[in-house]
């Protein structure tokens, strides 16, 4: 892929992003990872989403150092980074602040296995990382313990990650995150939510094996 075509994706995918809401004003972003060059584009820290263009993107290297751009990297780039050097087979981020996961989020609450499009999507329970201040090195560090194993996990008392082998597939993990959030949050105002059996998850993952 060449550079305008990973500025035109990720533009694409965060626009989308906004658009449904998984975050609101200038919070979340989203990178994917150059692994021919390794460098990342990421979105821009601070600028609003309605008039975001492919030159906003900022492409830098895994300490942070900007290579292109004429704005500052997302200053959650450290979370995007850290997952990136610690899972080699990802290449995409995103990270929203969508209402009703960040609302597990904020309630140290797990999401259970509560949709069958979690088991290919996610993989299995969204967990909670443990909290750290926005920015800081923490963040990717504990993201990476609640993904072990997983495609999307909550941050404590901010919002959610989800990573894949491409955008496409981050961006569908983060709606799916939202929705089994919601759908948990609504089947337990009309009743008890009921998870789906262990021994059932076990015979869908030999499937997808
Ligand atoms: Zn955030």
């Amino acid at each position: 892929m060449n550079k305008q075509n990973y500025r035109e994706i990720l533009l694409t995918y965060t626009k989308k992003a906004y658009e449904n809401k998984l975050f609101a004003g200038t919070s979340g972003n989203l990178s994917i990872y150059d692994d021919e060059n390794d460098c990342i584009y990421i979105t821009p820290s601070s600028i609003p989403y309605e008039n975001m263009t492919c030159e906003d993107m900022v492409v830098i290297t895994m300490d942070g150092t900007v290579l292109e751009g004429k704005h500052q990297p997302s200053s959650e780039w450290k979370l995007h980074t850290n997952i990136y050097k610690e899972r080699k087979e990802i290449k995409a981020v995103v990270h929203t602040h969508s209402p009703y996961a960040t609302t597990f989020a904020v309630a140290n609450m797990p999401i259970p296995m509560i949709l069958v499009e979690m088991l290919p999507s996610i993989g299995d329970t969204v967990q909670v990382a443990g909290f750290a201040l926005p920015g800081d090195e923490k963040v990717g560090i504990e993201a990476v313990k609640a993904l072990e194993g997983r495609k999307g996990c909550l941050l404590k008392n901010h919002g959610a990650v989800a990573i894949g082998e491409e955008i496409e597939s981050a961006y569908i993990t983060a709606v799916y995150i939202e929705d089994a959030a919601r759908i948990y949050y609504l089947a337990s105002t009309v009743g008890t939510v009921g998870e789906i059996p262990e021994e059932q998850l076990e015979i869908f993952r030999q499937r997808m094996k």
